[in-house]
């Protein structure tokens, strides 16, 4: 079953514990800071459903029809049709939206290459790992990820910190396990369910800890707490902040204040080993759809600076035109990371085709840590009228006559089109929410030293070791095998 935008939107209304600027939220979907994104997320699954869209956005199994983007996928071509569905959907939102839950999911289907590790521990686990990963297809949920707790003073040990600062299981009943802590997760407050487990963090010799715990939990359920911070879309005129007005992810500080986790949803408890592996390839499949969303990103970017230098008749400058080939150059490299990713994809341990990973994530350090180098490229080639032009009300206004003066161009540009470019500009490159999702890119799917970490530990270095060792006729007491920890042989 496709769920349906109005279902979606009723399964909101589960008397969820959300608060933003310091109230508590009556209905989510109407609060006008959750408004707009919760709408493009029921958007996106009402365009199952329509005729032009669903070829390209499902497919069918002996259940029923399902949604490309819950498809675990075995083959090339369900990666691109991955592509081709995301393609659709953010043109037809409109704009970016990442955490939208096929950016997530691929988080699932990495925890099922290692159900062996998990059967090891306990059967049950394994089991359960598989039956929520079809029930993500069957049922349609919107899945999050929580990952980072508020971890407090690190230089001491988390006995000697306030326990709560790393979720922990306070109790074990015949129900399930008893939960206790917070996370912070993007989109939490309107999803329904987020995938939980231990944070990026230094397991040492221990075997066993009340911290390495994985599982589902409603985002509904009683005691989980969802206090949201300061949001952008519902602040200000939306013809000043087109963007933030429509896609702002609503982060939140998810407070789990004792909850019930019943059995079935759980995947690993205790055992540090499960927790390790689910750090270790936590992004295999998921750093395909977020870097691919920065493709979308660098399509915005050139899209204004060629817009601006359209408007202005800077185009015909070659020092302009260069400047322009930088930014095609950072969007083809992103392009070509994944292109490259699907072609040349790796056998899971599970049976499902991962992206090839030493590229996928060389691709993810490229277009994440080049990000603010490339929206100050932007910045700079649409030059300082992004942070000078008055707003929108003040061409409405009694100076209006001013601003249409000194902001129409030609026959072609009048100060409509101008203002509206540079509003559009602003809020993707200076405004507040842009700083914002700048560093959502930098942090939301772990910070920059662990994108570097996963490439060191997927990329082949024995062909390197090779070269140089016949190069350089280094003697065969040195060895240059493989230290590739990835795929089967990490299994
Ligand atoms: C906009 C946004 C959205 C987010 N959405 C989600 C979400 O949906 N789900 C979720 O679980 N989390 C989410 N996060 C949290 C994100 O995963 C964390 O911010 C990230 O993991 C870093 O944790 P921290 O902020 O506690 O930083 P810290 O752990 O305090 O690290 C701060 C900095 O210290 C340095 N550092 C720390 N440890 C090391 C190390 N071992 N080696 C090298 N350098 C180190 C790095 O420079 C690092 O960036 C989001 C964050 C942002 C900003």
């Amino acid at each position: 079953m496709i769920r349906t935008g109005a279902q979606y939107l009723e399964g909101l209304k589960d008397g969820r514990e959300v608060y933003i600027d310091g109230e508590r939220v009556k209905d989510v979907a109407s609060h006008p800071a959750l408004a707009p994104i919760v709408a493009a997320k029921a958007r996106m699954y009402d365009l199952h459903h329509e005729a032009e869209a669903a070829p390209k956005l499902t497919y069918s199994d002996a259940d029923g029809i399902h949604s490309v983007f819950q498809q675990p996928p075995r083959t090339q071509e369900d990666w691109h049709r991955k592509w081709a569905a995301l393609d659709l959907l953010l043109q037809d939102l409109g704009g970016v939206a990442t955490r939208m839950g096929d950016e997530t999911i691929g988080e699932m289907w990495s925890l099922q290459d290692g159900r062996d590790i998990l059967a090891g521990i306990d059967p049950r686990f394994a089991d359960n790992i598989d039956r929520h990963i079809r029930d993500v297809i069957v049922k349609d949920p919107f899945h999050v990820s929580a990952n980072t707790d508020p971890k407090g003073d690190r230089s001491r040990p988390i006995e000697q910190r306030d326990p709560d600062m790393m979720i922990r299981v306070t109790k074990e009943t015949d129900k399930g396990v008893i939960i206790r802590g917070a996370k912070f997760e993007t989109a939490a407050p309107y999803a329904d369910q987020a995938y939980l487990k231990p944070t990026v963090g230094a397991w040492t010799d221990e075997k066993e800890s009340i911290h390495a715990v994985g599982c589902i939990v409603r985002m509904g359920a009683p005691g989980v707490k969802h206090i949201c911070r300061a949001g952008f879309a519902h602040v200000g005129d939306p013809r000043d902040n087109p963007i933030a007005s429509r896609f702002d992810e609503v982060e939140a500080l998810v407070v789990f204040d004792d909850v019930l986790v019943p059995w079935e949803d759980v995947f690993f408890y205790r055992h540090t080993r499960a927790a390790q592996q689910v750090r270790a390839t936590l992004h295999r499949y998921s750093a395909f759809p977020y870097v691919l969303r920065l493709l979308y990103v660098a399509d915005a970017m050139i899209g204004v600076a060629m817009w601006n230098a359209r408007q202005t008749g800077l185009e015909k400058l070659q020092a302009v035109q260069e400047k322009l080939a930088d930014l095609v150059c950072y969007r083809e490299g992103i392009r070509a990371h994944l292109a490259a990713s699907i072609a040349l994809a790796e056998p899971s341990p599970a049976g499902l085709l991962m992206p090839n990973q030493s590229i996928l994530y060389a691709g993810r350090v490229m277009a994440c840590s080049q990000l603010p180098v490339m929206m100050h490229a932007a910045r700079e080639l649409i030059g300082g009228q992004i942070c000078v032009t008055p707003d929108a009300a003040q061409f409405d206004g009694e100076a209006g006559q001013w601003l249409r003066k000194f902001y129409t161009l030609n026959d072609q540009w009048d100060a409509d089109d101008r203002r509206k470019l540079l509003a559009y500009a602003r809020d993707l490159l200076n405004s507040g929410y842009a700083g914002h999702r700048l560093a959502f890119v930098q942090f939301a799917q772990a910070p920059h030293f662990n994108h570097l970490a996963a490439v060191y530990k997927s990329f082949d270095f024995s062909g390197p070791l090779d070269f140089v060792k016949r190069a350089a006729s280094l003697s065969d007491k040195v060895d240059g095998a493989s230290v590739k920890p990835v795929g089967k042989a990490a299994a």
